[in-house]
């Protein structure tokens, strides 16, 4: 690794690896990524990524319309517009690149239909659609000699020089050291691990969000937090498996404690309202029959059709002890994707210069307040390779001077004290989840806010734990503040 970069990538999901696609050959392009190069919300995709690829039987319009629908109509036309009508040629682009779809006998993208699609628009590999993209991506990395990507590599701070930012690492948990850039893409993915219960893996703590917090950057509608209704309930804390919306897709019922289907209480469109009405209905329906067993009913299909097009689903259930060939599949809602974010204009420039956001992590105003199902990888893809382009513009036209580094990082003496993670993830567990509960948002926040203070006050050393758990204070902090100022001109506390 050197110690200056024309342009810092931070992540390695679909955003950040197209993003470092983008760059001309004389650019140097550093991505930095937490655990090893494949781990992230990206790789763990099942559906499928939506587009309108031929307009046969569907349209821009009808894909645009769907996107507001789902959003609550709280979403950004223009966004939307870019996202749904540039989307499809960068599909086509990571097809060329390798991307393997199913496919149809004549070659033809075999599409699929998820939640809140009007078409079936949604392409796909088998269950495994974003492990598959990933792939193909760091294929073509590897073919990029002014790409380099550091793995276990974990931002702990940034800080704003002049012309530039300096970031400081921890490598391989224990080293460190700091990299200068002219420009700064954060592309660091979601906050799934700011709940006891998400489908996002470990290293989705929200760092991101805070380095931009910290260097100045607005943060909007971090509150907008989607909660997947079907995620497999049966197995302990932390990443829980999710059972894809295209089951329900291809016609999987949802049932409650007494097996029977509720859905028509709540919503016409059944098990195929979005993911917000969804969550919302079981979580009544929890209430009115006093439980939280709920269930995917799948058996209607043949085992061979169940086995071929979700044969990842089929054996995570089956570790499990579930067969989902021949038994119900016990579901229940968690946290699954961040809508609001770091903002972002549609270049993927944020408020403070040189500073760029892009995919989950950023709030383009793109999915409103609820995302239409497989529209992220779209986003990862077009918002990446809009926030490249930029970035490659500037470097076009400004001259590469670095400043030099004003001051080196600090450390602290302290250990940091235990249980704090799980303190957090308890408040909001109980404070927001798919619901707000009224009795514990403003105490909770009172405490998220007092942990980010201990935190920021106190001399402790400068470790993962501690990055992450300050990323997981500020996070939670932010998200309770919203939704007590939203309760609060409710009236509702
Ligand atoms: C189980 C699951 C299924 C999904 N299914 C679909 C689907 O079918 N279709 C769809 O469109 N979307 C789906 N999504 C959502 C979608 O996968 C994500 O929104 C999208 O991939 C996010 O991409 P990203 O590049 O922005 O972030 P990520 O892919 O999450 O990448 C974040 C990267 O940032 C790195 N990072 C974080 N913090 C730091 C730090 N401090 N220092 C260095 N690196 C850091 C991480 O290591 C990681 O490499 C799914 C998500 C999950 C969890």
């Amino acid at each position: 690794m050197q110690e200056k970069y024309d342009i810092v990538i931070v992540g390695s999901g679909v955003t950040g690896l197209y993003a470092a696609l983008q760059f001309s050959s004389d650019v140097n392009v550093l991505v930095l990524t937490k655990e090893q190069k494949a781990i992230s919300n990206s790789s763990l995709a099942q559906g499928g990524v939506a587009a309108v690829l031929d307009s046969s039987d569907d349209s821009f319009d009808l894909h645009i319309y769907d996107t507001l629908v789902a959003g609550g109509q709280k979403n950004n036309l223009q966004a939307v517009q870019t996202l749904i009508r540039e989307g499809p040629e960068d599909v086509r682009k990571i097809m060329e690149m390798g991307f393997n779809y199913d496919k149809n006998e004549d070659g033809s993208p075999r599409k699929t239909l998820e939640g809140g699609h009007s078409r079936r628009r949604i392409v796909h590999h088998k269950d495994s659609t974003g492990d598959n993209i990933i792939a193909t991506l760091l294929k073509q990395v590897e073919k990029h000699k002014n790409v380099e990507i550091s793995e276990h590599s974990v931002v702990s701070s940034m800080n704003r020089e002049e012309n530039g930012f300096r970031l400081d690492l921890i490598i391989n948990k224990t080293d460190k050291k700091s990299v200068f850039t002219n420009y700064c893409l954060i592309a660091t993915g979601g906050i799934g691990r700011v709940y006891k219960y998400t489908t996002n893996p470990t290293v989705a703590t929200g760092d991101g969000i805070r380095l931009a917090y910290e260097v100045g950057a607005d943060i909007k509608n971090l509150s907008c937090i989607q909660f997947h209704p079907t995620v497999f309930s049966a197995s302990s804390e932390g990443e829980r498996f999710l059972i894809s919306e295209a089951v329900r897709g291809e016609g999987a019922q949802l049932l409650n404690c007494d097996k029977e289907r509720f859905m028509q209480k709540y919503d016409k469109r059944m098990e195929l309202a979005p993911r917000d009405v969804v969550s919302r209905s079981i979580i009544l329906e929890s209430r009115l029959k006093n439980s939280d067993n709920f269930y995917l009913d799948i058996r209607f299909k043949s085992e061979d059709f169940i086995r071929k097009r979700f044969p990842g689903i089929t054996k995570g259930c089956l570790e499990n002890g579930v067969d989902i060939t021949k038994e119900l599949i016990p579901v229940f809602p968690c946290q699954h994707y961040l809508m609001g974010g770091i903002d972002t204009n549609l270049n993927g420039e944020t408020s403070v210069k040189g500073l760029f956001a892009a995919g989950e992590c950023a709030h383009t105003g793109v999915h409103g307040c609820n995302r239409l199902a497989s529209n992220s990888l779209l986003e990862a893809l077009v918002f990446g390779r809009r926030s490249a382009q930029e970035i490659q513009k500037r470097l076009n036209q400004n001259d590469k001077s670095i400043a030099p580094y004003k001051c080196e990082p600090k450390d602290g003496n302290k250990d940091l004290p235990t249980g704090l993670d799980d303190e957090i993830r308890s408040i909001m567990q109980e404070a927001f989840f798919v619901l707000p509960n009224d009795e514990k948002i403003e105490s909770g926040f009172d405490r998220a806010k007092q942990i980010r203070q201990i935190l920021k006050d106190g001399d402790y050393k400068k470790t993962i734990e501690y990055c992450e758990v300050l990323s997981l204070a500020t996070v939670a902090t932010i998200i309770l503040g919203e939704i007590y100022e939203k309760q609060k001109a409710l009236g509702k506390v």
